[in-house]
């Protein structure tokens, strides 16, 4: 039996779109939608908004874009309005403003919480996406759009024994809403990623001992975190539109120009007078962000000499030289992982109460009762904190079972890696999109430009495609395949292509199982826009649209009056 085969819940359509997600892809997504006058619905599984930002609460989780640009362009005034305190705002601040925004665009009303997405599948008759609920609720809908989320699908390593654990474990991404203390506590850290490099330094602060487990060392930079007065956000806050204009073109979604200075050219003296400079501001990660081919994406001397700093750095701030060694990454480039940024990171190794672990040469094998035991030895912990990342761009996706036309999940139609047209749409699901979807430029970015940049794009088709009177869009296969060519080509000509070497969710290799493939679109924000606008002006090339059979929504009944 098929979705559509069970009774029908009511004839017609219930909404015009299906929005699964309340991050701030969700967000937009719904004020868009009811821009166009389309009856909109959002489902999330959390119980508020926020996302991503709903779920990551673990100590010290803090973004990696500067607050004043980590912002949504829809709400002006309250932008002008609202004052972040810190260069890099906390989960809780970003929360709080992602709040404010829903509120200020009354979003509550059209959104059910605690209501998970199980199944959809389209029905080429009738043109409609019929979609399950965990609630066993089914909702008929023209459109169905995954603002699910890059790092939505958490990853707790299967280890034996975590059933027998005695202790308290925790996975940063599902981090409990009640405060955990650590005070005198014996605590494992497994993952050093972004997520594990900012919780350790605040963890180590209160525990009795912390013990962290490392496996591919990471370069991490300064965050250089500040606290800003309004005074220090009003030039920013004055120029907002142009800065926004120029996030669009920029190669990372924010409207920082890359550097021009070529560091292979320059004496070794200037290039380290720069660098300690930057290294001590914040800026280093300019250096290996950028695309261009004066700079670490592109040219390999330049990312060795970024690289080698760094290294050098490692050396000087970590006390015990055989711990520094352990924790300084070799073999692959700088900048093909996310750009890992942290407060005091390295410093924390100094403190008496923190130990470093390599799993690398010394496994872990399995979880005790009272705690983790290795191929060599065995730790007695308290508490386990699994920092240990996601089933990152396609999980979210790949996770619920939703069916084209020709009955495969997506699971399935991305069996040998992942495949989009734009990183929006696949052939054979008619009217299903993705925001940040593989193939796009989504985590290569800041992520509220990228959502923003897609969603855009696809209103403006989906406008585009209703005045002609034609309400099913499709990628077409050719279009799809010839993107998907362009996307690998584009990440061969770059140090992307080593990304496997690093261990990087950006390639699926920390997924046991999972296709190995280098998932964004690395040409850059900017590019990308360039691209989105040739398509729109070539009649938007590469989508097929047509017209359903009219299948009309249902009108809200009215609600009882004082409930
Ligand atoms: P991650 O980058 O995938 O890091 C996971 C860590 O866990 C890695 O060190 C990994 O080692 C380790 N690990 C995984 N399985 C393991 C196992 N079985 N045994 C031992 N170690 C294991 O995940 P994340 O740190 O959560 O970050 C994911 C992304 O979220 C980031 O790249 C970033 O985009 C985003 N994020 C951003 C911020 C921010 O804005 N500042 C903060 C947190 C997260 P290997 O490297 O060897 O696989």
């Amino acid at each position: 039996m098929t979705l559509h085969d069970a009774p029908a819940a009511g004839a017609g359509l219930d909404v015009d779109a299906l929005v699964i997600g309340a991050g701030f892809a969700g967000m937009y997504q719904l004020y868009r939608l009811r821009k166009l006058g389309l009856r909109t619905r959002v489902l999330d599984r959390a119980a508020g908004i926020g996302g991503t930002w709903y779920w990551n609460r673990y100590p010290g989780a803090r973004c990696d874009i500067p607050s004043l640009f980590y912002t949504v362009s829809y709400t002006p005034e309250l932008n002008q309005k609202w004052q972040w305190t810190e260069r890099f705002g906390t989960h809780e601040a970003i929360r709080a403003y992602m709040e404010e925004v829903a509120r200020q665009e009354d979003m509550h009303r059209d959104i059910s919480f605690e209501t998970t997405l199980v199944a959809a599948d389209w029905d080429e008759g009738s043109a409609t996406w019929t979609s399950m609920t965990d609630a066993g609720e089914r909702i008929r809908s023209r459109y169905l759009i995954m603002a699910t989320g890059a790092l939505s699908e958490s990853r707790v390593p299967d280890l034996p024994g975590l059933g027998g654990f005695k202790g308290r474990w925790f996975h940063t991404g599902r981090w409990p809403h009640e405060p955990v203390g650590f005070t005198g506590r014996r605590v494992a850290v497994i993952g050093t990623g972004s997520t594990g490099v900012q919780v350790i330094p605040v963890v180590a602060q209160d525990a009795a001992e912390t013990i962290v487990f490392q496996r591919t060392p990471k370069f991490v930079l300064p965050a250089v975190n500040v606290p800003m007065t309004e005074e220090d956000a009003r030039p920013v806050k004055e120029m907002y539109p142009a800065l926004r204009k120029a996030a669009r073109r920029g190669d990372y979604g924010t409207p920082f120009p890359p550097p021009a200075e070529h560091l292979d050219e320059m004496s070794v003296q200037d290039r380290e007078t720069l660098l300690e400079d930057l290294y001590t501001k914040g800026g280093v990660g300019s250096f290996v962000v950028s695309y261009h081919d004066h700079l670490g994406l592109k040219k390999q001397e330049v990312n060795d000499i970024v690289a080698d700093f760094v290294r050098k750095k490692i050396r000087e701030t970590v006390d015990d030289p055989a711990t520094a060694e352990t924790m300084t990454p070799y073999g692959y480039p700088i900048g093909i992982n996310r750009i890992i940024i942290g407060t005091d990171y390295y410093e924390t190794f100094n403190r008496d109460n923190v130990r470093l672990h390599s799993v690398l040469d010394d496994p872990i094998v399995e979880v005790t009762a009272t705690g983790l035991r290795t191929q060599n030895a065995e730790f007695e912990v308290d508490d386990i904190i699994f920092a240990t990342g996601y089933d990152g761009m396609t999980g979210s996706f790949t996770s619920v079972d939703v069916r084209g036309r020709t009955g495969k999940t997506i699971r399935e139609y991305w069996a040998d890696g992942p495949s989009t047209y734009l990183g929006l749409q696949m052939a054979d699901f008619p009217n299903l999109f993705l925001i940040t979807g593989p193939g796009g430029p989504s985590v290569l970015s800041n992520v509220i430009t990228t959502t923003e940049q897609s969603i855009d794009f696809l209103m403006g088709l989906i406008e585009h495609a209703r005045a002609d009177g034609l309400d099913v869009i499709e990628a077409d296969a050719d279009a799809e395949r010839r993107w998907m060519e362009h996307v690998a080509d584009v990440a061969q000509g770059s140090l992307y292509r080593d990304s496997y070497k690093a261990n990087s969710w950006y390639t699926g290799l920390n997924v046991p199982g999972k296709k190995v493939v280098f998932m964004p679109y690395a040409g850059g924000v900017g590019t990308f826009e360039t691209i989105l606008e040739d398509v729109t002006a070539d009649d938007y090339r590469g989508f097929r649209r047509s017209a359903a059979a009219r299948t009309e929504v249902v009108p809200d009944q009215p609600q009882p009056a004082g409930g």
